[in-house]
């Protein structure tokens, strides 16, 4: 029986129009060959909703999204905006969308692929087979924590104040998460925190304990942050699904990132509860190659394959775009962020169409 999706369509601003253009193409293919049907809208976002409406987030976006299975952004911003205030500026647009989605969330998977193991900046046999997935929550800890600001005090000078803060409640949500994750992956999950001096991440630290409890078939560790950061470089392999809060995730999910040394190459997953999640490259607009086919389309397309995993329940889908994109690097065909030697260099719209050839076959 064909399985319909409505699936909104945000492609932003920058390359994000050129990559999302070929990750519609290998999704209507796959669609036929797994019996998906696709229904796609397209809405404004970021840079080009500004220009369009004057707001980055129009109301329609967010009830286009809301009334989506799911949602597939490109990347937003550029130079043309970077002087608005901050609320008129394309982020306030992303932010908007997760704050309006509930997205708490946040999927970061850092896989070496075995052709690109050369681009990582570490050496080959630290890196070769390093298959992480970093859990960061969303929505709440230090970057929305209350009081906070920059306040006179009584002597005269400045005093910036930020708050760690976690409710039991969103630490197990965001745990739950991180468990069922661990559970599809291999069963191994380190919760970071930093409990030798942080009582925010001693109630983490309890409550990770506690819901372990709930998951008998998962193998949970602890490790403080900065001796978590160290690891990362040290030996990568050890670690396979990592849950931490907004700020250590934040940072160690860049670092996890960079293990692989290709920013083109790396999807994400924004899920909430109820509302649709949002799947999209980890890499911003790169205004600097906008325009010039020169973009690499696969971390949207391997968005996309995450999106068909997580969100729509299509495994099997997803499996085949994966594979797809492995048997194009094969091939030996590159855009420009991942060219060495011996390698053929493609546009963004050539590598769409190699990639289409090879699921095709
Ligand atoms: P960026 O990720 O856009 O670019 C960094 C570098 O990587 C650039 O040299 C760029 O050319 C290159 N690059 C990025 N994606 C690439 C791809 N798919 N193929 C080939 N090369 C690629 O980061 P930036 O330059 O710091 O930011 C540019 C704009 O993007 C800013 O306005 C920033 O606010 C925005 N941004 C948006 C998001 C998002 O939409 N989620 C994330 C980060 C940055």
């Amino acid at each position: 029986m064909t399985q319909n999706y409505r699936i909104t369509l945000l492609p932003g601003d920058g390359i994000g129009p050129e990559i999302m253009a070929v990750a519609v193409e290998v999704l209507k293919l796959v669609g036929k060959k797994f019996d998906i049907q696709f229904d796609f809208q397209s809405a404004l976002i970021g840079g080009a909703a500004i220009d369009a409406t004057g707001e980055p987030l129009p109301a329609a976006t967010l009830d286009t999204c809301r009334n989506s299975d799911s949602v597939l952004l490109a990347a937003i911003g550029g130079y043309k905006w970077d002087t608005l205030p901050s609320h008129l500026r394309p982020e306030a647009g992303l932010l908007g969308l997760r704050a309006g989605l509930g997205l708490f969330a946040n999927l970061r998977p850092a896989k070496i692929l075995p052709q690109l193991v050369d681009s990582s900046t570490l050496k080959k046999e630290v890196v070769e087979g390093v298959d992480i997935m970093v859990v960061r929550e969303l929505t709440g800890g230090i970057y929305f924590g209350k009081p906070r600001g920059v306040f006179q005090t009584e002597t005269g000078e400045r005093r910036g104040v930020n708050t760690m803060v976690y409710t039991e409640s969103e630490i197990d949500r965001i745990g739950r998460v991180a468990f069922e994750t661990a559970r599809k992956r291999s069963g191994r999950l380190c919760s970071v925190d930093k409990s030798n001096v942080l009582e925010v991440s001693q109630l983490w630290r309890d409550r990770i304990t506690q819901l372990a409890t709930e998951y008998p078939d998962v193998e949970l560790s602890h490790l403080y942050v900065d001796n978590a950061a160290m690891q990362l470089l040290r030996a990568p392999k050890q670690f396979d699904t990592i849950v931490t809060g907004n700020l250590f995730g934040d940072i160690l999910s860049d670092a996890a990132a960079m293990l692989t040394g290709s920013i083109g190459m790396l999807p994400s997953a924004s899920l909430g509860v109820a509302n649709p999640g949002v799947y999209e490259p980890v890499h911003g607009s790169a205004p600097d190659i906008a325009g010039q086919d020169k973009a690499n389309p696969l971390a949207q397309v391997l968005s996309a394959a995450m999106m068909l995993r997580y969100s729509l329940n299509q495994p099997a889908a997803a499996d085949y775009i994966e594979q797809g994109v492995l048997q194009v690097l094969q091939s030996n065909l590159r855009t420009g962020d991942i060219m060495s030697s011996g390698m053929t260099l493609l546009g963004c719209q050539a590598m769409g169409e190699a990639l289409i050839k090879c699921l095709e076959t």
